[in-house]
């Protein structure tokens, strides 16, 4: 795993000081800055110090510690006095899944009504899935982490 990659990663230039950020913590794991394009005032990044494209390639440890910070800031924003009325943590892991920034990074995101953002169901949902299906589903989940 790489440490850094500076040479292509804009948030690893951001940890090293070759771009700006608007820092609001910094510890020996992760840090967390202000969103250059924010959805939403306060809309805050926490990202791992090292350099992972993906969660598959940062250790348990790592994000057990991001997602304990994000709570944490969470917790800060909605005391800020910005706008907050409710608030999302999102990470997107694949470019499927909306993820633009291969350096993994988990959204702390203040929202308020009628702020615009929101998540889109697909044609067809809700599909209530079957008890059968569910659990053969579950099992092919459960067969992997016996093996991990
Ligand atoms: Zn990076």
């Amino acid at each position: 795993m790489e440490v850094l990659n500076v040479d292509t990663c804009i948030f690893c230039e951001i940890i090293t000081g070759r771009l700006p950020g608007s820092f609001v913590y910094r510890d020996q794991t992760c840090a967390a800055f202000m969103d250059l394009q924010p959805v939403n005032p306060g809309h805050l990044l926490v990202i791992p110090n090292q350099h992972s494209a993906s969660l598959a390639e940062m250790d348990l440890d790592t994000g057990a510690h991001i997602f304990k910070v994000a709570q944490e800031l969470a917790a800060a924003v909605r005391k800020s006095g910005l706008r907050c009325e409710g608030l999302n943590l999102f990470l997107a892991d694949g470019e499927l899944a909306g993820q633009e920034v291969f350096h993994v990074h988990l959204h702390v995101l203040p929202r308020f009504g009628g702020d615009g953002f929101g998540f889109r169901f697909g044609p067809g949902y809700p599909v209530v899935r079957e008890r059968e299906v569910l659990d053969r589903d579950a099992g092919l989940i459960r067969a992997v982490l016996k093996n991990q």
